[in-house]
């Protein structure tokens, strides 16, 4: 028997993963499942525990590269709508994983309520920017969040309050496999104002970052007390090309994938940031971007 006997309807075969990310390379998925509730998701978390199955957790794919080889496991996927419900309490608002946050942006500006305009511009899902704590100069998202339900591998629901959630550069403490959803506390603001600021942060964004190029945001996280950016673009490599792949011109710690690029490509010119950083100042880049 298959281990998705009974889940052929919300389970696909060497799915292409390309267009799910930012980046649009990388091989297909051995099996791609789009559960359709926390019940059916806990029960195939158990079975590919059972069957010795890699699992991995699909967001936005805005900070994803797939190598063109694929991913030998299965990929789950919060799309159905059963994931992304918005629930507001006064200045509390439950919001699930799946949620695309610049969604979410919209919608908060458009009822008043502050602290996730920062998020604006930063492509993504809930789950995926809480796993890396999305944000940058304006704040980031780990700052409203009060309380985390998450699932681990073997499929159990817990709770985690804000007391025990640290959030630091680009990184959180949660460990669970699958973030289901956040509540977030933010605070009321007139939302002509907010909205006027959702658009400043975007304007900013669209101003610093080449966001209309194929890539995955920021490729190596920033040393302590350093921008990676300056780094490579210190060591002369903006604009340096390997295969398809380019350092933007516009930034330099941002990969862009031209026509015909390959993962590969990607790798390689991260390869050649890392080595001639490396060989110019002894600093090690160390990468921002999940690779699978
Ligand atoms: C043009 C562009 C601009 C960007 N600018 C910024 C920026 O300014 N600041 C910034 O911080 N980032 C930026 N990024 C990177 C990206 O937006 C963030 O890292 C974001 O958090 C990715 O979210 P995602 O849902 O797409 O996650 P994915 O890329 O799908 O996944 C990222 C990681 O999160 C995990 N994950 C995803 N969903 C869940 C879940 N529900 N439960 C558990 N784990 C999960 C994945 O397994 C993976 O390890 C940019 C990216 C692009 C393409």
């Amino acid at each position: 028997m298959n281990w998705y006997a009974d889940f052929e309807n919300i389970v696909r075969l060497n799915e292409p993963m390309a267009p799910k990310t930012w980046f649009r390379l990388g091989g297909p998925a051995r099996y791609f499942i789009e559960p359709r509730s926390r019940e059916e998701l806990s029960t195939v978390v158990k079975r590919l525990a059972e069957n010795n199955i890699p699992m991995y957790l699909l967001g936005g794919g805005a900070n994803l590269l797939v190598r063109d080889q694929g991913v030998d496991g299965a990929v789950i996927s919060l799309s159905h709508s059963a994931f992304s419900r918005v629930v507001i309490d006064d200045r509390m608002v439950r919001v699930g994983a799946g949620k695309d946050v610049l969604k979410l942006v919209l919608e908060l500006a458009k009822t008043g309520l502050a602290g996730l305009e920062c998020q604006a511009g930063i492509p993504g899902t809930v789950g995926g920017e809480i796993r890396m704590n999305a944000g940058g100069t304006f704040g980031d998202i780990g700052s409203t969040v009060a309380e985390v339900t998450v699932m681990d591998s073997f499929g159990q629901v817990f709770t985690r309050q804000r007391d025990d959630l640290v959030f630091s550069y680009r990184r959180s403490n949660i460990n669970a496999k699958i973030i289901l959803d956040a509540l977030f506390e933010l605070t009321p603001e007139n939302p002509d104002r907010l909205a006027q600021r959702v658009k400043e942060i975007w304007m900013y964004k669209r101003n610093t970052q080449p966001l209309k190029d194929n890539s995955a945001g920021c490729i190596f996280r920033n040393p302590d007390g350093l921008s990676a950016g300056k780094l490579i673009d210190e060591a002369g490599l903006k604009g340096s090309v390997v295969g398809g792949a380019e350092i933007s011109q516009h930034h330099a710690n941002f990969i862009v994938a031209r026509h015909g690029a390959s993962s590969a490509d990607v790798l390689a010119l991260m390869e050649l940031a890392r080595k001639t950083v490396r060989d110019k100042t002894g600093i090690e880049l160390e990468s921002e971007v999940v690779i699978w």
